[in-house]
């Protein structure tokens, strides 16, 4: 059992809690869970109350959350799990909603050791065994073009990464699959980007999965759920390693629905 709940614990919070009908249908038409069967949702459904019974969701800067909003980003980050254990979250429990961009604030050492002092502008952000923050702003306005950025599926993406040996690009793989040919994978199709990259300035993805490995893999993630047909199409053994991860196929969802 997951996020130490036993099964009497978790059936008391499945039969207690709930989620308004009004909402439920408004979030379930997000691309990212475009042609889920009625099973799918069900079992999404008891993930939600799940997460939201043990996740806490705080706005930053007077942010005020709504259920709606609650549910949104619930709902967005268990899309990652519908057919993983639920454990896969175990290590962190706040969420940070701020209403627009943040600021990152950071110190780091050049290659002689002197300590810089650095801001960066972001829209979402994972920390190790920590909270997940993200930008209400970018949730409420993802693109709707060809390719969808997705802020909460990129950040969970990243605390999935995260669980084995820190953000490197590769999550806790399963047992039926082999990481000689997940590393083999990524790292050409990586190599491959960045090198496409440099004579093609509006890439088909984010240009920011050229950052490094776990970006590569997070902006893949995004992909993966919002426009599934064209990462088949465009990284096809990269989609082939994510369907055996994730263990789902969005692909085949969308062909169906
Ligand atoms: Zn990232």
């Amino acid at each position: 059992m997951s996020w130490g709940l036993n099964h009497w614990r978790r059936n008391w919070i499945l039969q207690h809690e709930e989620i308004p009908a009004t909402i439920w249908k408004k979030v379930i038409s997000l691309r990212c869970l475009k042609g889920l069967s009625p099973d799918e949702l069900k079992r999404l459904h008891e993930l939600v109350l799940l997460f939201l019974h043990a996740k806490v969701i705080n706005g930053a800067h007077n942010l005020v959350i709504t259920d709606e909003m609650r549910t949104t980003v619930a709902i967005q980050a268990c899309i990652l799990l519908l057919n993983l254990n639920l454990d896969y979250y175990d290590d962190w429990i706040e969420i940070i909603v701020y209403p627009e961009e943040f600021i990152l604030d950071y110190k780091y050492a050049d290659e002689i050791g002197v300590v810089h002092h650095a801001y960066n502008i972001a829209s979402g952000e994972a920390w190790f065994a920590g909270p997940v923050i993200l930008s209400w702003q970018q949730i409420a306005t993802q693109s709707q073009t060809q390719y969808a950025h997705n802020v909460i599926i990129h950040e969970c993406a990243h605390k999935l990464d995260m669980l084995h040996e820190g953000a490197n690009g590769c999550p806790p793989l399963h047992a039926n699959m082999s990481a000689h040919t997940w590393h083999d994978v990524f790292n050409q199709a990586y190599a491959d980007f960045c090198r496409q990259i440099e004579t093609r300035p509006d890439p088909i993805i984010d240009l920011y999965a050229a950052e490094s490995p776990a970006e590569f893999f997070a902006v893949l993630s995004e992909g993966f759920f919002e426009s599934p047909l064209i990462i088949q199409q465009h990284f096809t053994a990269v989609y082939e390693q994510l369907v055996l991860f994730y263990r789902q196929d969005p692909a085949k969802r969308w062909a169906s629905f």
